[in-house]
């Protein structure tokens, strides 16, 4: 399990969202069988959309981040829900590169898309700059959305190459807030640590939330688990199958016996015969 810990100011114009996703993050590993980089860089994402996410508001709302760096790696997305529970895949879960930056690239945009039930989703964008994922989600809110954020996001790895911490925080600025506190909190993300350094002091998201928010009256607002999970099911796949359309359905099972679906975020096997895939035409 995942947790995650809100803090806001006195005034009421800072929040900070900080959160443990090592488990999340090992869980996205295991599950897509992630090369190191791959794993240091849709961990981060994993990290970062779990904290996006967790600021919707209503249940079924649902925040998609997307990162199309032209990298190695490929195509990385992530979704998380109204509560900060994750899923997320890599173009090419094997890539290898020298360091993260590298392997999600700079030659495309960051893209985020919140579902919130209404008629059209809300989709913001921006140009890749540097490929460090932070620092993009960073320029994302403050070009896109007009919110001061900062985002910092960590990976600790063991000697064995697994997953030993993750975590990060996002610290956002919602006028109108005095001057004295804008001072006290620059001070605060200067002094403040890297999120590496965080996690090799074993620190609580909790410790890390109250200690951006130092000297600005900070409370804890809330805290929650979250998990790595994905929703697909059956019948949801049987849905994307008849979205295909009828003449690719035939096709598919006139030409072979059997058609397997695979989930993108978390490999799981849906298998349908070509008679099922018969009875799927009709529907
Ligand atoms: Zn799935």
């Amino acid at each position: 399990m995942g947790k995650i810990v809100r803090a806001l100011s006195a005034e009421g114009g800072v929040l900070c969202s900080a959160i443990d996703s090592t488990d999340m993050v090992r869980e996205m590993a295991r599950l897509h069988g992630a090369s190191p980089v791959v794993t240091a860089a849709l961990g981060r994402m994993t990290t970062a959309v779990s904290i996006m996410g967790a600021m919707l508001k209503y249940e079924g709302d649902t925040l998609t981040l997307r990162i199309n760096g032209g990298g190695p790696c490929g195509t990385l997305t992530a979704v998380s829900d109204y509560r900060g529970n994750v899923k997320c895949c890599a173009g090419d879960p094997n890539a290898n590169a020298p360091d993260v930056e590298t392997a999600v690239g700079t030659d495309g945009s960051l893209t985020v898309v919140k579902d919130m039930g209404l008629k059209e989703p809300y989709i913001g964008q921006i140009p890749l700059v540097s490929g460090n994922i932070a620092e993009e989600i960073t320029a994302y809110y403050s070009v896109s959305e007009q919110l001061p954020t900062v985002c910092a996001l960590g990976i600790l790895f063991d000697d064995g190459g697994g997953v030993s911490a993750a975590g990060g925080y996002m610290v956002q600025v919602v006028p109108p807030i005095s001057e004295q506190s804008v001072k006290v909190l620059d001070e605060n993300l200067k002094k403040m640590n890297s999120v590496q350094q965080m996690l090799e002091q074993r620190l609580d998201p909790s410790d890390i939330a109250l200690s951006a928010l130092s000297g600005l009256g900070g409370e804890i607002l809330d805290s929650w688990e979250a998990r790595y999970y994905c929703d697909c099911s059956r019948e949801r796949t049987e849905r994307v199958l008849i979205s295909l359309g009828k003449k690719e359905l035939a096709r598919l099972a006139e030409e072979q016996e059997e058609t397997e679906v695979c989930c993108h975020f978390c490999n799981k096997k849906y298998r349908f015969t070509a008679g099922e895939m018969l009875k799927l035409l009709k529907e």
